[in-house]
């Protein structure tokens, strides 16, 4: 097949900001295509030459482009670069040089679309030493062949500039019409599309056999499934109204979103964005290889960064450092993960993305070894807006973004690629930002694990309500403590340790060891939310919920010159949630 054939429907495309006219130019390009080249046709339509979870970047620097465009129309690198700064694209550069050469020149080979696929190929995956001069004259090699017009679109491939704004949406509408029988073939595209994320395999499937090839399309390992989404509404009627009357509502984790697949050993993990992220979390990989039991299986998790000695969620900004691919073994050891699971798609040959919710999340139940850093997301089967409520403000208090409510109707499917009613989101509107630090009464105290065996884990703190003179908790404190705090902490409170809750302390939570209060430490989180857990300020903003600080680190201050009773106040801490209350989006 001509690779000029390609370029004029590109030209045409171009043209028209028409979708429907686009979509007809791709009708035509489709059915000149031999079947066996459909697949290599529709990513080069996209500017790809892969499908983008393979992560072959097909990109080439300008510079080297120049060198090739130099050499194959027999001018110098500084003529080309003049002609550049004017049009502002190489691809139009090349097109115009190529035509002059071309008064001159007799023979061509004409250019093949395997051949501009098999080169930029060659390009893509040049490394090493010598690789840029390769790449140079692969690409001068085939550009000396090449029309003007041919020139300018392999360039702008090449150069990641093709950018002719074709939605995936708009090759699934040409294929049902070239090759499904029509439009209304559309739907079982679309589904196989976002089973695989590979419309260059769906293509492949319909041209060589046609739309019952696809009926029966199911997901596969190694192909990442597009993400199911959720819509969003803002109080807990609203969503139990639009689910039905009941849902599971499970905790909304603030990490990043994993997508794992796993076959017996192998492991690979796909983001949101369905880029394969498995290098930047080889421990969350460890993790589904060893906890996750089937041999084949592919899961949703949310990885999040999290202590693992107060087993206590992190802020999601520290998953951040596993960006950065040369501290990727530091990451491992400072910021390690848990994984949260909340859905199975396939286990062992069997697709369960058509399966109902309850189904799937039966078989999730079964299939999770659950230990510390591996678990299931937690959830709530309700009924009742005031319990989806306290659960929502647990939520949030533990470390979580807020709620995904999620229907257990019969129709409740795996809807991959969409955003839709099937699970809604239920975050906060408002935020209280801390930016103060506060001076806690320490009460009592947890067990620690891990490294921390034999001290404490965590700190239970308490603010001071000087008109009834007790102690409300406000918050269950682990992190910011140094080696040497860990050791002096437990010393230093000894003298203190009571055999059961001191009558002045207010709290839910059971501690391991309890304390009567007198020593004040400074501790400063990420704000004040609601909360179900703690005490302090109890009705004070709603009825049945206290105030607690989220995310509260010990600043290193040991404030010995306060008592008690100089704590700050369970008053203050209402002031401090009620003024920096903001507004948040999304
Ligand atoms: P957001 O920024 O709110 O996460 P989003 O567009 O990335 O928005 P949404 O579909 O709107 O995604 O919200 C669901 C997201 O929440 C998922 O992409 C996932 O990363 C995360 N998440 C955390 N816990 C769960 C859970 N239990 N079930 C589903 N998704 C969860």
């Amino acid at each position: 097949m001509r690779y000029l054939l390609v370029a004029n429907v590109y030209e045409q495309i171009e043209n028209t900001t028409k979708r429907l006219e686009m979509t007809d130019y791709l009708v035509e390009l489709f059915k000149k295509t031999p079947k066996n080249l459909i697949d290599k046709v529709v990513y080069l339509t996209q500017g790809k030459l892969y499908p983008d979870f393979m992560g072959i970047e097909i990109g080439m620097a300008e510079k080297l482009a120049i060198r090739a465009v130099a050499r194959a129309a027999g001018r110098r690198i500084q003529e080309i670069e003049n002609n550049l700064r004017e049009t502002g694209d190489l691809g139009e550069t090349a097109q115009k040089f190529l035509e002059k050469k071309l008064q001159v020149t007799f023979f061509q080979q004409p250019l093949t679309v395997e051949r501009v696929y098999q080169t930029l190929d060659k390009i893509a995956k040049a490394s090493g030493s010598g690789s840029i001069d390769q790449k140079i004259s692969l690409l001068a090699g085939i550009l000396s062949d090449a029309e003007p017009k041919e020139a300018k679109y392999i360039i702008r491939t090449l150069t990641g500039k093709l950018r002719l704004g074709i939605a995936d949406m708009t090759v699934l509408d040409a294929l049902a019409i070239a090759y499904g029988g029509g439009k209304e073939a559309r739907p079982i595209l679309e589904r196989a599309y976002n089973v695989s994320s590979d419309l260059g395999q769906v293509a492949k499937i319909v041209a060589e056999s046609g739309i019952e090839g696809l009926e029966d399309f199911k997901v596969s390992i190694g192909k990442p499934i597009r993400p199911m989404l959720a819509e969003r509404l803002s109080s807990p009627e609203e969503i139990l109204e639009k689910l039905g009357g009941k849902c599971i509502a499970e905790y909304k984790y603030d990490g990043e979103r994993v997508q794992a697949h796993k076959n017996g050993e192998k492991v690979f993990l796909f983001s949101r964005r369905l880029e394969n992220i498995t290098n930047q979390f080889p421990d969350a990989a460890e993790l589904v290889r060893e906890y996750i039991k089937p041999k084949s299986a592919i899961i949703e998790a949310e990885c999040v960064s999290v202590d693992l000695e107060t087993g206590e969620m992190r802020p999601f900004q520290e998953l951040m450092h596993r960006r950065r691919k040369h501290e990727i073994r530091q990451a491992i050891e400072e910021y390690p993960v848990s994984l949260f699971v909340f859905d199975v798609l396939y286990v062992d040959g069997k697709d369960l993305t058509l399966e109902p919710y309850p189904v799937r999340h039966e078989v999730l139940k079964e299939i999770v070894d659950i230990t510390d850093r591996v678990q299931i997301a937690k959830y709530l089967v309700t009924d009742d807006p005031q319990e989806l409520e306290t659960f929502f403000e647990e939520a949030i208090e533990n470390g979580c973004e807020g709620l995904v409510c999620k229907s257990i109707g019969e129709d409740s499917v795996y809807q991959a690629g969409s955003r839709g009613w099937l699970w809604i989101k239920y975050k906060r509107d408002y935020k209280s930002e801390m930016t103060d630090a506060v001076d806690l009464t320490v009460v009592g105290a947890f067990h620690g694990r891990g490294k921390r065996a034999g001290t404490y884990g965590a700190l239970l703190l308490a603010a001071y309500n000087p008109e009834e003179d007790t102690f409300e908790t406000v918050c269950k404190c682990g992190s910011g403590f140094t080696d040497e705090d860990l050791e002096k902490i437990p010393k230093m409170m000894e003298p203190h340790r009571i055999q059961h809750k001191h009558a002045r302390v207010k709290s839910k939570l059971e501690a391991d060891i309890w304390f009567e209060p007198k020593v004040v430490l400074e501790v400063i989180g990420a704000e004040i939310t609601l909360s179900p857990v703690h005490t302090c300020g109890t009705g004070a903003i709603r009825e049945g919920s206290g105030l607690a600080i989220r995310f509260p680190r010990f600043t290193g201050r040991y404030r010995p010159d306060k008592s008690a009773e100089d704590s700050t106040t369970v008053k203050e801490i209402i002031e401090m949630y009620q003024s920096q209350l903001k507004r948040v989006g999304n």
